[in-house]
């Protein structure tokens, strides 16, 4: 079997995989529904009145991060993007016309005005912040029920580089100033389209004050010492283990 006979079976944001987590073959599936099928992307949503298949079942996709090769992980990412942007983009965002997929380009396109709507990503930054040579700052996000502590994030505005990004997001969030901001990697992230470009910084000045609707706590913590933190796999997860244990960052 080659790998173009595997299929990313959606609903929402789960994934259809067996009992191993192993996606299904699309020919045991007996289907007779079109798969979206373009390049190495064979993809679609589970249909509303459509049962689950016997022996398989539905995983949320931040679940199989954990059971997953990177790279298994990185095409299911792609995949899910691809029919997210697809299902978004039924109509011409210029006249309003019903557009049809290209053959050949992952774009859709207006048959009256002949537009043309490629698949975008959301920059979006992340930072980890360092104080001293044993403590980095955590932050608990106020919508998160959870008891895990995270990092700082968020998306690029028009016009910014993803270095004010950082300071604005740090400032805006807990109040504090940076230096030495370094960039360390980045990583596609599907929820929904994300791209994740990790940067490292130190504690410059300010206390921290807490933006109250987007954070809960936020505190420096010793390397010994940390709460909960992001799941393995998670580029916040790799950036911690990297200051702390000087681990190398994916590439
Ligand atoms: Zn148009």
């Amino acid at each position: 079997m080659t790998e173009l006979s595997l299929a990313y079976i959606f609903k929402q944001q789960q994934l259809l995989v067996d009992e191993h987590f192993q996606l299904p073959q699309v020919e045991k599936l007996n289907s007779d529904i079109s798969f979206y099928s373009s390049d190495q992307v064979i993809a679609r949503d589970l249909h509303i009145e459509e049962a689950i298949p016997e022996g398989y079942q539905l995983v949320p996709i931040r679940q199989l991060i954990s059971q997953w090769s990177r790279v298994q992980f990185e095409q299911a990412s792609r995949a899910v993007q691809l029919l997210e942007w697809r299902r978004n983009h039924k109509f011409c965002s210029h006249c309003g016309t019903e557009t049809e997929a290209h053959a050949s380009q992952y774009a859709m396109i207006c048959p009256a005005c002949n537009y043309h709507q490629y698949p975008r990503v959301q920059p979006c930054v992340i930072t980890i912040i360092t104080r001293g040579k044993d403590e980095i700052l955590l932050a608990k996000n106020a919508k998160n029920q959870s008891k895990m502590y995270g990092l700082i994030a968020g998306f690029v505005e028009v016009g910014e580089t993803l270095e004010q990004a950082v300071e604005r997001e740090t400032m805006e969030e807990i109040g504090l100033n940076l230096t030495n901001i370094q960039y360390l990697a980045s990583q596609p992230w599907p929820f929904p389209s994300n791209l994740m470009i990790a940067f490292k910084a130190e504690y410059a000045s300010g206390d921290i004050v807490l933006q109250q609707d987007e954070i809960s706590d936020a505190q420096f913590f010793k390397f010994d010492a940390l709460p909960e933190i992001p799941f393995a796999g998670s580029i916040a997860h790799a950036m911690i283990q990297h200051v702390i244990h000087n681990t190398p960052m994916p590439d």
